[in-house]
């Protein structure tokens, strides 16, 4: 299936590679389900009804990569096509609108402090696609916001400069890459008048959804306020397509790591197989593959939820298997404002102060002396 021919059939390549014009074309509400719905002959009423609670926008870009027709099984699909699951009890009863309470650790509007070295602005509440297993869907009912006001920064500034602990800034949202450039460089040179503030993180999907946005002008414009590090966040190897991997080029040209975070989905990425590909496709194309979250227990998200366990499974075939650069950490954001817990493997079954046991990554064991190989020299 071509969706790109289907909706857009005479869309000119200048225009497509336009990151302007795939905004400005972007699928979303009513109307844009009902097209989807007649191009691809499928019935959209269960979609429909989840974009009562929860709002949906999509770019031509990535709807372009749904490979399926029954887009709800199809990997890209189910990230950006609103599934009615998303409102049934279920969902609603058992997860939280803001398991992580970020609400409690904002000490100040749009500001979170969870962490003492690090902090989380939300600049804009605009992304390109509203991806179906956003942690942040309880924002989504705001009116979308393309900037932080000009108070809220200065706000933002005194409370940093009062906190000089605080060395790292995340900047999320929504996408700062969607801002204007004026803005967004404004926000950078905010940031970089606070003496204590060393390194800026930016969270991004536009180079998933929308690849044609990362041009010339905005990689210089990050370049000028390096140390600049980007998380941007592939779920999935089809996402890896030439266009991405060209925006991603010219981040790393202009001297930005990029690392990525995955979240484990159900019917999206919890296999092997597809874990496997994506972390590799990364490493290919210089990503660190940085973190894969379990899901967060978020409302409206039930249906992507992994059992702890398979996660764990999959990650251990990983950790045995796989080169140690493709590998990401494995991290639940625990509920109830917990912070985040790593899963990691442990080789040391046991360990009584002489001797200790420990497991190959081929699971024989090795006995070591620790009295003999560690003692401390007197
Ligand atoms: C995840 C997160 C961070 C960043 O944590 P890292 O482990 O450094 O990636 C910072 N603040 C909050 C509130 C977070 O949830
Ligand atoms: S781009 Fe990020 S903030 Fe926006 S909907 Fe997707 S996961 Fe949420």
């Amino acid at each position: 299936m071509n969706l790109k021919k289907l909706l857009w059939p005479h869309v000119s390549e200048k225009e497509w590679n336009n990151w302007q014009w795939q905004l400005k074309n972007r699928l979303s509400g009513t109307a844009g389900l009902m097209r989807l719905g007649e191009a691809l002959g499928t019935d959209v009423t269960g979609p429909l009804k989840a974009i009562k609670t929860y709002k949906w926008a999509a770019t031509p870009y990535y709807l372009s990569l749904i490979k399926s027709k029954d887009v709800l099984h199809d990997p890209v699909g189910r990230q950006v096509i609103p599934s009615p699951k998303e409102t049934e009890a279920p969902s609603l009863s058992l997860a939280s609108s803001d398991p992580l309470r970020e609400k409690e650790y904002s000490p100040i509007k749009g500001l979170i402090h969870r962490y003492r070295d690090r902090v989380v602005i939300l600049a804009t509440s605009l992304c390109a696609s509203y991806c179906r297993h956003c942690n942040r869907k309880r924002q989504w009912a705001q009116p979308e916001c393309i900037t932080v006001s000009q108070k809220a920064l200065e706000e933002i500034k005194g409370y940093l400069s009062s906190k000089p602990h605080v060395r790292e800034v995340l900047v999320s949202g929504g996408d700062p890459l969607l801002l204007p450039l004026v803005k967004l460089e404004f926000i950078l040179e905010a940031l970089r008048t606070i003496s204590t503030i060393k390194v800026i993180r930016l969270g991004t999907r536009v180079p998933v959804t929308l690849p044609m946005r990362v041009t010339d002008e905005l990689c210089m414009l990050l370049k000028r306020h390096r140390p600049i590090w980007i998380n941007t966040h592939f779920n999935h190897p089809d996402e890896i397509t030439k266009v991405a991997k060209s925006a991603i080029e010219r981040m790393q040209l202009a001297g930005i790591p990029v690392s990525n975070q995955s979240v484990l989905l159900q019917g999206v990425n919890d296999d092997y197989e597809t874990l496997h590909r994506l972390f590799c496709k990364l490493q290919e194309i210089m990503i660190r593959p940085y973190y894969l979250f379990q899901c967060d227990m978020v409302k409206g998200t039930t249906h992507f939820w992994v059992p702890l366990e398979r996660g764990i499974e999959i990650m251990e075939r990983m950790w045995a298997h796989v080169g140690g650069m493709c590998v990401p950490n494995f991290v639940v954001d625990l509920p109830d404002g917990g912070g985040k817990a790593r899963l990691l493997p442990s080789h040391l079954l046991e360990s009584d102060g002489g001797e200790a046991v420990f497991s190959t990554f081929e699971k024989r064991l090795i006995k070591v002396h620790l009295t003999h190989t560690y003692a401390p020299q007197v």
